[in-house]
């Protein structure tokens, strides 16, 4: 390892100037102070009080009396000086003379009618002192500020004595833009000129550049800035203590600088220090200090550097650790500055030991990986349930992110249904079983149907028959609606919606409401819930008979024609049968002969079967039944003889269907006249051709029973053969009135 010292390093004359009068103050028997540190040097300062040159603030100083106080190299102003003096005390005045030349300048360019502009940092005691000797000086230290003054006078500019040339120069002749006449002064000194232009030259030949002096010191500030140009492996430092021995291993060749504020001395101790080692030296004092670190390994490092894209992390290794931005987390990558701060220790994962560059390649994404493994793998020991979020899906399930780590869901894991349509999942976040994990083939399968089942056996189980709870109604088909009770599907089917006739439940319900329902039956093997509804409503049935009884005249409304009957609602939800006997005291051969769908009729309530809930009506009993003829003895005589004798069933002709009473009577009488016809009129013939009308009424009797049969399943026997009979009385009256016609 070589190493370089610059030229016109450490102390420049007007500091040496100042350290000389300090030592000269510290012979002196009075109490002896400096106004502010007397050279931005720490460890000097400090070393000066040990020895009694005291340290005050402008204010301390104005109280001081008799004392002996040192005047710093940056200069004070000619009042705060006779201040002090008018205190009795003694001043040692270290101003620098670079700057006491300065101040005649501008005292007298300024009587000479010049504007004189000071470019310089405002807040520095050199620049603060400066301006105390001007009337109207003005201070600039940008481009901007100098394009803002417009002046009817000559300007004459004068530099801070620690400027970097080419800044200096760019801010005078800016200000040329705006005024006519601009008097350019080079009042840089010679002694950082010489330090800077040292400190260039020497920043191109060697590999690392030192740059020592103490961290508020102006002029070191900008040989860092000048090196800094020229090399980019820059140390900035203050004592031997901050040198990067780590660091300046890897270096060849190595110049140091030191500002004009330095002490000799230190830069001996820097310079002594790097020459104690050799390069073995220093490979030696490296492992000492270094950490063991390995591919692959987790460590703790401090964060030394934030930028857009990366973030650099001193992990106590001879390079510097470096994330670029695809190793952060997702959160991390938005903004790292908004998570990275500068001497925040970080756990990091090790990539690799150079990334090609010479930085050892860092990740926290794979650190958060990492720990999300270790802590999936417990959850799964432990049969404990994962959040999972769907980020995408293949043809064989879903893709999901759980807490950084992918897994994966497979199309029969998904649900306890089929599913097809796995694009709708995505962006749902689920709780999710792990059914296998495996790190290092970075595995982890899981499923969601498995917490589902579990979910729905507990739902299940909170389930039992005849209990009532509020459920909301998913949605509606012909035969029903599907409502949702204790998150499952259940069918209220539209015939236990309510006990008024509903032909379609969406005349009652609509998807989203919110209703009470009695679960009817349970089926969990087949996953059938069946509801009702209107088992929980009043029964419009047992209201009625509460209301009404037989004989009763009510108004209805014909709601069903059957060839039986007449269906006629009577209330809210109560229908009866008005049978077809029961519509007219005629012959009514079908329901819709007489009547129509929607009608509104009185009918009158003939029967009530509250166990079976029926409701006999009829229209025809709302008036007396017509009167009928006497029947005569001749009917006995009829019976008898029909009964003894033994009855012919001739073949079914057309001329035997009879559909109405009329048309029976008409063949009656037409075959009775045949009869009386063929045999002279005798009357004996009448009772001799009795078989004749016997067998009429036979096929009449077939007809019936014909009739009967069909209405059976439904027809009130008793009624029926009530109908038979007084149709047979009639025909048989109408018999005895021919017999007696021909007597
Ligand atoms: S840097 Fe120049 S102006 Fe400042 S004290 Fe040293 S010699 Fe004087």
């Amino acid at each position: 390892m070589e190493i370089i010292i610059a030229e016109n390093s450490g102390f420049c004359f007007g500091v040496n100037r100042s350290a000389d009068l300090a030592d000269e103050a510290l012979r002196s028997d009075k109490e002896k102070y400096t106004v502010g540190p007397l050279i931005h040097n720490p460890q000097l300062v400090e070393k000066l009080e040990k020895q009694g040159l005291k340290v005050l603030t402008k204010e301390e100083a104005l109280k001081v009396e008799d004392s002996l106080i040192v005047i710093r190299a940056h200069g004070e102003s000619a009042e705060f000086k006779k201040a002090l003096m008018d205190n009795g005390n003694e001043i040692l005045d270290a101003t620098c003379p670079v700057l006491a030349n300065i101040y005649k300048k501008i005292i007298q360019k300024e009587n000479d009618g010049y504007q004189v502009i000071i470019v310089g940092d405002s807040n520095h005691p050199e620049i603060i002192a400066m301006d105390s000797y001007l009337k109207n000086g003005i201070i600039i230290n940008d481009e901007t500020e100098a394009k803002n003054i417009k002046s009817e006078k000559a300007l004459y500019v004068v530099s801070q004595t620690t400027n970097r040339a080419d800044f200096y120069y760019d801010i005078a002749n800016t200000l040329k833009e705006n005024n006519g006449s601009v008097v350019i002064e080079n009042t840089i000194c010679n002694a950082t000129k010489l330090r800077q232009e040292s400190a260039a030259s020497l920043s191109k030949e060697v590999d690392c550049m030192i740059v020592v002096g103490g961290f508020n010191s102006s002029n070191t500030n900008k040989l860092y800035q000048v090196v800094s140009l020229y090399n980019k492996n820059v140390f900035r430092i203050e004592t031997v203590k901050d040198l990067p021995l780590q660091k300046l291993s890897e270096f060849k060749k190595i110049g140091i600088i030191a500002g004009a504020s330095t002490p000799d001395e230190i830069i001996e101790e820097v310079v002594s220090k790097m020459d104690e080692f050799t390069k073995e030296d220093f490979m030696n004092s490296l492992e000492d200090s270094m950490k063991k670190i390995y591919p692959k390994d987790i460590v703790t490092g401090t964060v030394i550097d934030v930028k857009d894209d990366e973030v650099f992390v001193d992990i106590q290794y001879r390079a510097d650790g470096i994330i670029k931005l695809d190793e952060m987390t997702e959160e991390e990558k938005d903004n790292p500055k908004d998570h990275f701060e500068v001497g925040n220790d970080i756990d990091v994962y090790v990539i690799k030991l150079d990334d090609g560059e010479g930085n050892v390649a860092l990740s926290t994404r794979r650190v958060q990986g990492m720990k999300a493994w270790k802590e999936l793998a417990e959850k799964f020991e432990n049969d404990e349930l994962v959040e999972g979020t769907v980020t995408g899906f293949n043809k064989g399930g879903l893709t999901v992110d759980v807490d950084g780590v992918s897994g994966f869901v497979p199309a029969s894991q998904i649900a306890t249904y089929f599913v097809k349509n796995f694009k709708k999942f995505v962006g749902e976040t689920w709780e999710l079983k792990i059914v296998s994990i495996d790190e290092r083939k970075n595995r982890l399968v899981l499923s969601r149907k498995d917490v589902l089942e579990e979910e729905l056996d507990e739902r299940w189980d909170e389930l039992e028959e005849g209990q009532v709870l509020e459920g909301e109604v998913a949605r509606l088909t012909d035969f029903g609606a599907f409502v949702e009770v204790n998150g499952l599907d259940g069918l209220l089917h539209v015939s236990d919606i309510a006990w008024t006739r509903v032909e379609v439940p969406s005349d009652v319900l609509n998807v989203g409401d919110i209703i009470e329902v009695k679960i009817l039956k349970l089926n969990k093997e087949k996953n059938r819930i069946s509801l009702g509804r209107k088992q929980l409503l009043d029964k419009p049935f047992d209201s009625f008979v509460k209301e009404h009884e037989v004989g009763d005249i009510v108004k209805g409304k014909v709601v069903n024609l059957l060839d039986f009957g007449a269906f006629v609602e009577v209330a809210d939800g109560v229908e009866g049968l008005v049978h077809v006997s029961e519509i007219s005291w005629d012959h009514v051969e079908k329901p819709s002969d007489e009547l129509n769908l929607g009608d509104e009729i009185e009918v009158k309530i003939i029967s009530l079967d509250k166990e079976e809930e029926k409701i006999g009506l009829s229209i025809k009993q709302l008036e007396e039944a017509p009167e009928r003829p006497e029947r005569k003895p001749r009917r006995e005589k009829r019976e008898n003889s029909n009964n003894n004798r033994q009855r012919r069933r001739p073949e079914r002709s057309a001329q035997a269907n009879f559909s109405s009473d009329a048309d029976l009577n008409n063949n009656l009488g037409n075959l009775l006249e045949q009869a009386l016809f063929e045999q002279g009129g005798s009357s004996d013939f009448i009772s001799e051709n009795d078989s004749e009308v016997d067998d009429v009424i036979d096929d009449f009797d077939s007809a019936e029973s014909t009739e009967e049969n069909l209405d059976q399943e439904v027809v009130d026997e008793d009624i029926v053969t009530l109908e038979d009979e007084e149709n047979l009385e009639e025909s048989a009256n109408d018999i005895d009135d021919v017999d007696e016609d021909e007597e």
